[in-house]
């Protein structure tokens, strides 16, 4: 299946490309997911034919771009398993859906003496709305540790999480260890406590099966760019009685029930939280790209990057002159490979690459702190996604040594 990418050419023309005068490799996917041809029909679709603003207009326009977007809803909600749209909000992405629960629920929930729980491994996004609401509120933030090879370290988190928490905030996946989190056990750690879990699905959404009820989550956020679909859309799932019981994050159009002169009453789910005209040719385009990855199956779409990394981490772990972060099992490591060249900085080696036409990231990946934790200030990161081969995987490979080569020894031969 999806280890021959010649399933994939097709759809994916901005692949079929040289840069620098090599063939693309397209190793940035943490950082966004390239679209295939699907998502970017459907978007061309929506504006050559439905455009028009959702649920205020009974034209015909207006009641087929409602349609689409509440079927793009339900799209969503089926590819998390959420127990009903209602329970689905689209937002800007994963940053917005935190920002929004902490906003929200974190807002009127945490209290002065009161304890936010994340880990050391965060994103910034999954990290600064609950540092900012623990100084405003006066309450403190604990951080969750890493164990020996990376992974998160639930007898830490055992630890960390007390009577006194209110709200634990877990990426799913990390963007740079390449880790899946316990995030089901961590759940039902808090929920022991009388506390909300928050998971943060940007790393993990895109690549594997998400199943929001068996992972018993209070909320999960992740963004549509990073799963084929466009930017600026992305979902926020949120159970049902807390949304419920949440006040709205933005007011204006859409989101309410009467506006009197000096109060208000809301609308109810999902809508409630949707103030404003929202991205709706992007959620139409997010729900192409759940069909995009439904019709292959998520659970191949893992085992594919599973492959991938089965035959690379290995290699590269081999190579004595580079620092490989997060875990040396290929079993227990995603397709986010994050790297050093020793004595090398890694914006240096990922323009080096380039030069071979392999697209990595480097830098410290908005994740500072884990960064001081790994002692480094930066690093290069490779990240794979369904259409990648194991060929990249071999570019990839090549194109370090080129790299370490050419800054031992000052020099490459010229192209
Ligand atoms: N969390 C993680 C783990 C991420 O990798 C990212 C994106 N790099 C985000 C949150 C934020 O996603 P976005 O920028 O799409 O809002």
């Amino acid at each position: 299946m999806a280890s021959n990418v010649t399933d994939f050419t097709q759809d994916f023309a901005i692949l079929n490309q040289r840069v620098n005068d090599e063939p693309l490799t397209y190793l940035d996917n943490a950082a966004t997911a390239q679209k295939p041809q699907q998502v970017i029909d459907a978007l061309t679709h929506f504006y050559q034919h439905d455009n028009a603003n959702v649920h205020r207009g009974v034209h015909t326009l207006a009641e087929r771009a409602t349609e689409q977007y509440e079927a793009a809803r339900a799209k969503v909600q089926h590819f998390i398993n959420a127990a009903e749209p209602a329970e689905v909000i689209f937002t800007k992405g994963a940053t917005d859906g935190l920002n929004l629960v902490a906003g929200t629920y974190g807002e009127a929930h945490v209290q002065a003496g009161d304890e936010i729980v994340i880990s050391i491994m965060e994103h910034h996004s999954n990290l600064i709305p609950w540092q900012q609401l623990a100084l405003k509120k006066h309450a403190t933030l604990k951080y969750i540790g890493l164990t020996a090879d990376g992974e998160l370290d639930l007898a830490d988190a055992a630890q960390k999480i007390t009577d006194k928490t209110k709200i634990v905030a877990l990426t799913h996946a990390s963007n740079v260890l390449g880790t899946i989190t316990p995030l089901k056990q961590v759940a039902k750690l808090a929920h022991q406590h009388g506390a909300v879990i928050v998971g943060d699905g940007a790393q993990a959404a895109p690549h594997v099966k998400v199943d929001v009820q068996d992972l018993d989550v209070d909320f999960y956020a992740f963004s549509g760019h990073k799963m084929m679909g466009p930017t600026g859309i992305g979902a926020l799932y949120g159970k049902r009685a807390l949304l419920d019981a949440t006040d709205p994050y933005q007011y204006g159009g859409e989101m309410i029930d009467f506006v009197n002169l000096y109060d208000s009453t809301w609308t109810e789910l999902p809508w409630k939280f949707e103030a404003g005209t929202q991205n709706i040719a992007g959620a139409i385009g997010l729900g192409a790209a759940v069909d995009y990855l439904e019709a292959i199956g998520m659970d191949q779409v893992a085992a594919h990057e599973q492959h991938l990394v089965d035959y690379l981490l290995p290699k590269m772990l081999d190579l004595d002159y580079l620092e490989v972060y997060g875990p040396h099992n290929p079993a227990k490591h995603t397709g986010v490979i994050a790297f050093n060249i020793k004595g090398i900085h890694p914006h240096d080696v990922a323009t080096a690459l380039d030069m071979d036409g392999v697209a990595v990231r480097a830098g410290h990946h908005c994740a500072q702190p884990l960064m001081k934790k790994l002692h480094q200030v930066a690093t290069a990161r490779a990240s794979f996604y369904l259409y990648n081969t194991q060929a990249d995987a071999d570019r990839l490979l090549n194109a370090i040594q080129e790299a370490k080569e050419f800054f031992s020894h000052g020099s490459v031969e010229a192209k």
